[in-house]
């Protein structure tokens, strides 16, 4: 039944409305089947070899997944990458501080000696793509889904290991349509990428958290790498000695600007998408789930941003961290809005009755998919206290606070230091170094502090009591916040780089001995073991019963659509989206057009308030309408938007025109389509973009770093 699942994985084409919103996430090697003749029929003037080739120089040679979780493209035969401001921003973080403030100034490499290199940066090149979905499914059949899992991983294993040519290269496989197909990716892995070029935050950042996830947007999102390769133009290590990077394929820039209705095409890493869930579960991430991860955030980002306007030191320090916790709190509020709006626990109900209509009408069918639907309703039920569980032990002690993040790094350390060679003792030993130099680089106590003792009160506050451990109980009831800090954060050898630093540059079974004791270090234990004990199996164990009733569930929903369109969800693998540049009407009796201006920006200037306050070089640029080539009729575009689907990890894909050259960059989502992860609003999901002419024209005019562009092919 898999492969016949597999096999019948298909797609038509979804009729198009007034809009010309193209909802789908689509796999480049698929295109030829079942894209390009829409695509074609929308503008596009290429083929499907063109974007994705084997033999051939293709567009995904000019495109690479840029660190963890973002995307950057190729623009010159010397390595040199665009990706966006906010992708690049730990990096630039990394690199700053008050004596260079890289973050409020700017930084622009006058020449290849001056490019930063960035130890925890990488970028990888998809080298090819695969449906391995017959060799990993091979002995499957019939078998139950423990049996599955462990067919499944074997078969993996196999291919991975033949894949990465012996390292070479980087392999993996990777489950679409919840393990009804699998796809072998294989990447070429580059760690020597260096920072070139940022614009200053009143720029890359501009408009900030007030403006993120929103349109009319000006934001000039966008910062500059450089790939670097040995000798021979293969991946190396970070040296001195290594060369600009020659890629097979960089994008031609084009002045040409955008129009109403041009066609679009986004190609880059999307992350996440999860389009076929139940109704419960789409009902829990909008009443519990998005709502307890929100509160959370709003705590802790008051007490950083409280902290961070009153010390520039504080503000470089928590820069990239209050980024992170700041970006998804704020699409999670835009999400719990679009669904509501979009009646989504109604809609998903409907669908789930058109199913049940299918399966009714066939023994069959009943048969293999009768128990989906009751599965699902049992199953979330059960869920619930778990998930709340999960979600605030995720959020407040495994990533909330400063000291548990580095205590978290000791944990397993002290437990696994006597089993560990000598060897291995002293390579750990370097490792906490470095890891113990990077985390206090941006630590700040009284801020940390804070934090702590705000998370822990609604840890303490908010959770079932029986997912909480007796001593965290009784330590609460009993003690105010300031004693937490006085009595707990303070006492605590990990709120004192100093002190730690004399436990740990020489770890020792003793010396790690001396950490367990740490009144912090044994809150953490308590919590974690806890939360191992009475959350974590559980939850666990619903999460892949949830699992397999939806790999079911999808390819029921595979089968009821037979010939009909499906696109997988996004999983941080290379995708295309296209669409066409275009506005909306976000509510009633209001229209976005599709495109700012700086105009727009000189609107929102405002040196009080830190978000629009515009730097003065950029007014002197505006008042002397000194555009240079890359204004029209005395105006300077900034951003567009148009309706491809993208979600993040899209941030800083290549946007390309119906001829493939690039002319824009993309890095958000309108706040009325966040809920596009979920569920698709064609009306109003759009994409936001960085006009590419903007960010020439930030790089030549404003930084005066011109010279970067001779480097680029720049058409007129
Ligand atoms: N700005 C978004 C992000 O950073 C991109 C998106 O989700 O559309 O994740």
């Amino acid at each position: 039944m898999i492969r016949k699942t597999g096999l019948l994985i298909g797609i038509i084409l979804i009729s198009l409305a007034a809009t010309f919103a193209k909802e789908g996430i689509w796999i480049p090697t698929l295109l030829e089947k079942y894209n390009i003749a829409e695509m074609q029929q929308m503008g596009f003037r290429l083929t499907a070899e063109d974007i994705y080739s084997v033999n051939n120089e293709s567009m995904k040679d000019a495109v690479v997944l840029f660190g963890g979780g973002c995307t950057g493209e190729l623009i010159s035969n010397d390595g040199l990458l665009i990706t966006n401001h906010h992708c690049g921003f730990d990096a630039i973080q990394d690199h700053s501080s008050v004596e260079h403030d890289y973050l409020t100034n700017g930084f622009w490499a006058k020449n290849r000696q001056e490019e930063l290199p960035n130890h925890r940066l990488s970028v990888r090149f998809l080298h090819r793509m695969e449906d391995v979905s017959e060799n990993i499914l091979a002995g499957t059949e019939g078998k139950a889904a423990d049996s599955v899992a462990v067919i499944v991983a074997r078969n993996t294993k196999k291919i991975v290991a033949q894949a990465n040519e012996k390292g070479k290269f980087e392999a993996s496989v990777q489950p679409l349509f919840y393990g009804n197909q699998y796809f072998l990716y294989v990447y070429q892995v580059f760690e020597d990428v260096r920072l070139v070029g940022a614009p200053p935050s009143s720029i890359g950042k501009f408009g900030g958290d007030t403006d993120n996830w929103m349109w009319p947007r000006h934001t000039g999102d966008f910062s500059l790498f450089r790939i670097y390769a040995d000798k021979n133009n293969q991946p190396a290590k970070y040296s001195a000695d290594n060369v600009p990077f020659k890629p097979k394929k960089f994008f031609t820039i084009s002045l040409k600007g955008v129009k109403s209705q041009d066609f679009t095409l986004v190609f880059g890493f999307p992350g996440r998408t999860q389009q076929f869930l139940p109704s419960q579960a789409i009902q829990q991430i909008m009443e519990q789930g998005d709502p307890d991860k929100i509160k959370i955030r709003d705590a802790k980002l008051s007490l950083l941003a409280a902290d961070m306007n009153k010390d520039p030191k504080v503000r470089i320090q928590y820069a990239a961290k209050y980024q992170t916790t700041s970006n998804a709190w704020k699409k999670w509020q835009g999400e719990v809005k679009g669904l509501k709006r979009m009646n989504a626990v109604a809609v998903k109900q409907a669908g789930e009755a058109e199913f049940k209509k299918w399966i009714d009408d066939n023994i069959e069918r009943q048969k293999r998919f009768g128990e989906v639907l009751p599965a699902f309703e049992k199953l979330y039920r059960q869920f619930e206290p778990y998930t709340k569980a999960n979600d605030y032990y995720a959020e407040i002690v495994f990533r909330g606070t400063d000291i548990f993040n580095i205590i978290s790094s000791f944990d397993p350390i002290e437990k696994r230091w006597s089993q560990l060679t000598s060897g291995d003792q002293s390579k750990l030993q370097e490792a906490v170094k470095l890891k113990l130099e990077d985390h206090f680089k941006d630590y700040n106590r009284a801020t940390d502090e804070k934090v702590f003792a705000a998370l822990l009160r609604m840890y303490f506050n908010d959770i079932d009591p029986q997912f909480l451990p007796a001593d965290f109980k009784v330590l609460m009831s009993k003690t105010s916040s300031e004693e937490l800090i006085s009595n707990i954060y303070r006492k605590s050898v990990f709120s004192d780089q100093s002190e730690l630093k004399n436990v740990t540059d020489n770890l020792t079974a003793k010396n790690l001995q001396k950490l367990v004791n740490d009144p912090a270090f044994k809150l953490f234990r308590s919590l974690k073991k806890h939360f191992e004990l009475n959350v974590e199996p559980y939850f666990s164990a619903l999460q892949k019963q949830i699992d397999e009733t939806q790999k079911v569930y999808v390819a029921g929903i595979i089968e009821m659509n037979q010939g009909k369109p499906l696109w997988a969800d996004a999983n941080k693998t290379l995708r295309v989206s296209y669409g066409k540049v275009e506005g909306y009407e976000p509510m009633d009796g209001v229209v976005y057009d599709y495109y700012t201006t700086l105009e727009g920006i000189m609107q929102k200037d405002n040196p009080e308030i830190y978000d629009y306050n515009v730097p003065q070089a950029l007014r002197d640029l505006y008042e002397n309408k000194d555009y240079g080539r890359y204004g029209q009729n005395g105006t300077m575009n900034v951003c567009f938007t148009a309706s491809n689907h993208t979600t993040g990890g899209n941030s800083g894909s290549p946007v390309l025109d119906a001829d493939g050259k690039l002319i824009g960059l993309n890095f958000d989502r309108c706040w009325e389509g966040t809920m596009s992860d979920l569920m698709f609003d064609p009306e109003r999901c759009r994409n936001i973009s960085l006009d590419i002419r903007y960010a020439l024209f930030i790089i030549d005019k404003l930084a005066g770093a011109g010279y970067l562009l001779n480097e680029m092919v720049i058409e007129e």
